[in-house]
């Protein structure tokens, strides 16, 4: 029982390959960040300044498990990330010195429940019900900077059943991880631990139970799992 009124809480980790596990502090995900997905979603494609959201740290769901399909929702969306983790920190921090925090990458899928997004949306109410909610953070193994290098570029894919489902490339970004991390940190303090899911290419669409989800980055291990 420790030091605390009621048992304290785990905190929660991703493995690492050929590493001790990575704790999880906090998971920042950015919105419409490839140019055909913002298309797909009825936006317009300009360098708005990118925006910001949440999910708990709790929220992380671990490669090869089952996400049971979740309540209030008839419409969940897999939306396949890169996911960068964060060993280093700050606030306002340049562009330049990015690189030079991050640990490592892994794939991730920002799992969202697309019809109740777009009720709030259209009542001009908080989406974080339809984007935070439990095992809504599916995310492999992180794969160290050190054996991956810098990732800027590279075949990011989801498939659904075998069947692709969302294709794209990292150089597809509308804002790289360099000028997303150096605007979030104009917002918030960066620490080690952070999570940052990076935006989704084009061709979101259903999973229904029974699907089975394989999302990938080149050269980052798989995320497969099934819904249940
Ligand atoms: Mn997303």
């Amino acid at each position: 029982m420790g030091n605390y009124a009621i048992a304290a809480p785990e905190f929660v980790t991703l493995p690492v390959s050929s590493a001790q596990p990575f704790p999880v502090r906090r998971i920042y995900c950015v919105g419409r960040n490839y140019r055909e997905h913002v298309k797909e979603m009825g936006g317009d494609p300009v360098r708005d300044e990118p925006f910001f959201f949440m999910k708990p740290a709790d929220a992380i769901l671990q490669n090869g498990e089952t996400m049971p399909y979740p309540s209030g929702t008839q419409d969940l969306h897999p939306e396949v990330e890169l996911v960068v983790a964060m060993s280093g920190g700050g606030s306002n921090i340049a562009q330049e010195k990015v690189n030079d925090m991050i640990f490592g990458y892994a794939v991730g899928l920002d799992m969202t429940k697309r019809d109740l997004q777009a009720q709030f949306k259209a009542k001009g109410r908080p989406w974080e019900m339809s984007k935070a909610f439990d095992a809504s953070a599916p995310c492999a193994e992180i794969t160290p900077k050190t054996q991956s290098g810098v990732l800027a570029k590279g075949r990011i894919e989801l498939k659904v059943n075998g069947q692709i489902r969302q294709t794209g490339d990292l150089d597809e970004m509308i804002w790289n991880v360099p000028e997303l991390i150096s605007k979030l940190s104009q917002i918030v303090t960066l620490l080690p631990g952070d999570l940052i899911f990076t935006g989704t290419p084009a061709g979101v669409g259903p999973v229904v139970k029974g699907d089975k989800l394989e999302a990938t980055v080149t050269g980052l291990a798989p995320l497969i799992i099934t819904i249940g």
